[in-house]
């Protein structure tokens, strides 16, 4: 059939995972279009994800600190908050690094298509226009053909059935918008995103609590990191429901009323001004018209890729949140330039040993490879080297030296195999650890390195120096 646009590469969605592949491919010599239904690039990360909330977490931080300065002898007074300027200020960052997306699709000749995009055969996409915030559609269509696709259409978060249609009940974009601070709110689920936006409204004033199924917050990281993240956000919080979860929920005039069942579960159900809903995201693999192109997707929404981030369709590759776990942004972007590449006829893969995950809630908790549990699980036998920051100079003197830092090495080649960080500025530290697992340096390799004193990321060093027994730095 006739098509309105042809082009070399198709990209469906502009996220970390679409906008990086579309400028790789570009760079490569295609001629690339991108489709995406939301008015500006950058998806969930940059519009509702990574970037709003680090921009709150940030300022949540700085209040925080210097909410303990009295007692140092600088005092600040209790502070005032403007929660228009506060949004604004969010609203302003997203923009600068959403215009810049455009810039650089303009330097590259990337073609935008405003629209919501679903397959029509194994060469063709027919794109809806859409308007405002990427729901409404203006009533135009038109078809693009392309040779080869690259899907980068995300997730989206998960709604519990039973949660009631209210405006106090929200997911993490809701939560974004900061329209108001609660007294009472309640976090369903203790993962990152729940726990980041939790940080942030407890600091403006809100009282919390958590409720989580399994038997622990933050899982995926390490316990002890865990423990230490979870003593110093003790005073945030009313009540952390483990192997506890909702049951139901209604919309009163004085609040959401939520009854709970489980190990931890009042007994009474529990009222609340605000819900944030973080139980996880789900793929939109489903939503794209995958079959028409004979793209083979799961139950669950995702679609099957190999190592050259192909779908079962050879022309046809995925990447990002809708591939599957970890959902994070830099993932994708990795499996972007691997996916242009391998289109463009480099031989390239996906084969990167691990990847970072980080909770920027105040103490950060950051980790990479494997755990303790896990290693007990896969009975793999390891040295650790944990370094505690009451012998970091750098950490008395910021008055946070509550922060560890804990390798781990495999016991009989003693190549780093894991390690996690919890502590202030603990996600800017992580890539260094990553890089050692990728290098596959050893307790030696580590310790040896000259770190800068004093700095945080000396405990690195440290802690695969007690790993090999020569730290002479901790009593
Ligand atoms: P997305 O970013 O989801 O982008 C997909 C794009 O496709 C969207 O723009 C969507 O509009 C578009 N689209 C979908 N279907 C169609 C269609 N049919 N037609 C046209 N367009 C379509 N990750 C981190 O690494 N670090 C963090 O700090 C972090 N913080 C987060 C905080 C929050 C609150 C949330 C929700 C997520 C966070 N993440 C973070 C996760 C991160 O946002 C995602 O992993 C990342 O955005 C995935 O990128 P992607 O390209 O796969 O998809």
């Amino acid at each position: 059939g006739g098509a309105d646009l042809e082009c070399d590469m198709l990209v469906l969605g502009a996220g970390p995972g679409g906008y990086s592949a579309a400028f790789r491919a570009a760079d490569l010599g295609m001629k690339v279009v991108l489709v995406e239904r939301y008015a500006t690039l950058g998806g969930v990360c940059l519009n509702v994800g990574c970037i709003p909330s680090k921009a709150l977490l940030h300022v949540a931080a700085v209040m925080d600190e210097v909410s303990h300065f009295e007692s140092l002898g600088v005092a600040f007074g209790k502070p005032t908050i403007d929660l228009d300027k506060l949004r604004a200020h969010k609203s302003k960052v997203v923009g600068k690094l959403t215009g810049g997306l455009s810039a650089m699709a303009k330097m590259r000749k990337v073609t935008v298509v405003r629209g919501s995009g679903s397959f029509v055969d194994p060469h063709h996409v027919a794109v809806e226009e859409t308007s405002g915030d990427g729901q409404q559609k203006t009533g135009k269509t038109q078809t693009i053909r392309f040779r080869n696709a690259i899907i980068a259409a995300g997730s989206q978060a998960v709604r519990l059935p039973f949660m009631p249609q209210d405006p106090r009940v929200v997911d993490s974009t809701g939560a974004l918008e900061l329209a108001s601070v609660p007294k009472r709110m309640l976090i369903l689920g203790g993962g990152i995103i729940g726990l980041e936006m939790g940080t942030v409204y407890s600091t403006l004033g809100a009282r919390l609590d958590v409720v989580e199924m399994l038997d622990g917050l933050m899982q995926g990281a390490d316990r002890d990191l865990v423990r230490v993240w979870q003593k110093m956000n003790a005073p945030r919080f009313d009540n952390i429901m483990l192997k506890t979860r909702t049951v139901g929920a209604e919309a009163t005039k004085d609040g959401i009323l939520v009854r709970f069942e489980g190990e931890q579960a009042p007994k009474e159900p529990q009222l609340y001004d605000l819900v944030l809903q973080a139980v996880g995201r789900s793929p939109n693999g489903n939503k794209i018209g995958a079959d028409k192109a004979g793209v083979t997707v799961t139950d669950r929404g995702f679609i099957p890729v190999d190592i050259q981030m192909r779908t079962n369709v050879p022309h046809i590759f995925a990447i990002g949140d809708i591939i599957g776990q970890p959902m994070l942004a830099h993932k994708a972007v990795h499996e972007a330039h691997v996916a242009a590449e391998v289109a463009a006829g480099e031989k390239s893969a996906f084969n990167a040993r691990v990847i970072p995950s980080v909770a920027y809630t105040d103490p950060e908790v950051a980790w990479v490879g494997i755990t303790e549990d896990q290693a007990k699980a896969q009975g793999i036998a390891v040295k650790k080297g944990l370094f505690p920051w009451t012998a970091s100079g750098r950490a008395i003197a910021n008055t946070r030296d509550e922060g560890y830092t804990k390798l781990l090495f495999d016991a009989e080649t003693h190549r780093i195999v894991g390690g996690g960080i919890v502590g202030t500025h603990a996600g800017d530290m992580i890539g260094e650890v990553a890089l050692a697992i990728e290098m596959g340096a050893d307790e030696v390799d580590i310790g040896k390195t000259i770190h800068p004193h004093p700095t945080l990321g000396e405990s690195i060093g440290m802690a695969a120096e007690i790993a090999h027994g020569t730290c002479t730095d901790v009593p």
